[in-house]
């Protein structure tokens, strides 16, 4: 049986890329220290005897006994108010946390794959993005301790492929979504999704032109699993290229769940993209994928998970407390 260690496995996307491999028949090691993440995640896991869980912080050395065949680094905080109140350890995550990956799969021979970030583009002056585009980052901004980790983290992959001959793959994930978003991390889809179930207006920022591109997690999931199985070392752009304004998105969220509510504006947050989607021309030729889960049938799932919280869940407005993962 095959063994693979993903991490950030109690967060949105490692839980569901440990259910898909386990589906799949592999042996997976979850480890997590539940910084963004929340244990209910992975709880129909604990006792799935394919399955073994590790709560640990990524930053800090990373031990496995026996072996492994492959790696999957998702362990970093990804929403912009989660990055902006945890700055130092999404430097630390990226940087550290990706050292420390790199240097286990070498010493066990393992496959990685690492989850970069459409941020890497930053603002972009280029559109749609591809590959070959460099970004344009704001290096000393807020979302600058984001984007930097995930530019750090790119470049330290590709020194251990070419240095070590290190197996190595990267993705660069456009805004993904799904069942499992935490409700109060302060991406858009579960804050409008938690507005329109408390009854609130729904809060765009800015004047909601700028745009973004959202992908279903289930295709997320499958062109990361094709991605890992590629012979491929090179960056790739996996997003649903299906462009929308944040108003119209809004719009669209207003009829999804019937809500009388409107929206109303509020400032936009430094540095945030005015546009971003992703061109899939590479991963469409190297590993045959393209999303098949179109916006309003991706969001209704989502909002049939959302609208299953519990109302404390729901009610729990305040943001997650991070101070007990604050050593510095
Ligand atoms: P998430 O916050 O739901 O999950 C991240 C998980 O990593 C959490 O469970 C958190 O507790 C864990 N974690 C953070 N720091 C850790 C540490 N030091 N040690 C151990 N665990 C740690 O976010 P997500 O949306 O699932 O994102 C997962 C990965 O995908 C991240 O690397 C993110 O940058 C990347 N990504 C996601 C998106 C998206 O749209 N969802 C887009 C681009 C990139
Ligand atoms: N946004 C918004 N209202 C919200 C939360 C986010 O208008 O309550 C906007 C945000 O300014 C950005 C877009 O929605 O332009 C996507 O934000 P998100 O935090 O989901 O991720 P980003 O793509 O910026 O990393």
């Amino acid at each position: 049986m095959k063994r693979i260690l993903i991490t950030g496995a109690a967060g949105f996307l490692g839980s569901h890329l440990c259910d898909r491999f386990i589906d799949e028949g592999f042996f997976v090691i979850g480890m997590d220290n539940f910084i963004t993440g929340d244990k209910k995640n992975i709880n129909h896991l604990l006792n799935n005897n394919h399955f073994q869980f590790v709560e640990h912080d990524v930053t800090e050395f990373v031990s496995i006994d026996d072996d492994l065949d492959y790696i999957l680094h998702f362990a970093s905080p990804a929403s912009p108010i989660d990055y902006l109140k945890i700055p130092i350890q999404t430097l630390k995550v990226g940087s550290l946390g990706t050292h420390n990956l790199l240097g286990l799969a070498k010493a066990k021979k393992a496959r990685i794959l690492i989850a970069s970030t459409s941020e890497v583009y930053g603002d972009p002056l280029v559109h749609p993005q591809t590959e070959e585009y460099y970004g344009n980052v704001n290096t000393i901004g807020p979302r600058g301790v984001y984007d930097e980790a995930k530019r750090f983290q790119e470049s330290i992959t590709m020194a251990y492929h070419r240095f070590h001959g290190l197996e190595t793959r990267i993705v660069r994930i456009f805004n993904t979504y799904g069942p499992r978003m935490r409700l109060n991390d302060g991406r858009v889809i579960p804050a409008f999704m938690g507005q329109a179930l408390r009854g609130e207006d729904l809060t765009v920022f800015g004047d909601g032109s700028q745009t973004r591109s959202f992908c279903f997690v289930d295709d997320q999931v499958e062109g990361i699993f094709r991605l890992l199985f590629s012979d491929y070392s090179y960056p790739v752009n996996i997003g649903n290229p299906h462009e929308i304004s944040i108003k119209d998105f809004a719009e669209e969220i207003i009829k999804l769940t019937g809500t009388k509510q409107q929206i109303i504006y509020k400032e936009l947050p430094v540095d945030d993209p005015l546009q971003r989607q992703p061109d899939i021309s590479l991963a469409k030729k190297l590993l045959g994928w393209t999303p098949k889960i179109g916006r309003a049938e991706g969001m209704q799932r989502t909002f049939e998970y959302f609208k299953k919280l519990s109302p404390e869940e729901l009610n729990k407005r305040e943001h997650k407390d991070f101070s007990k993962h604050i050593k510095n």
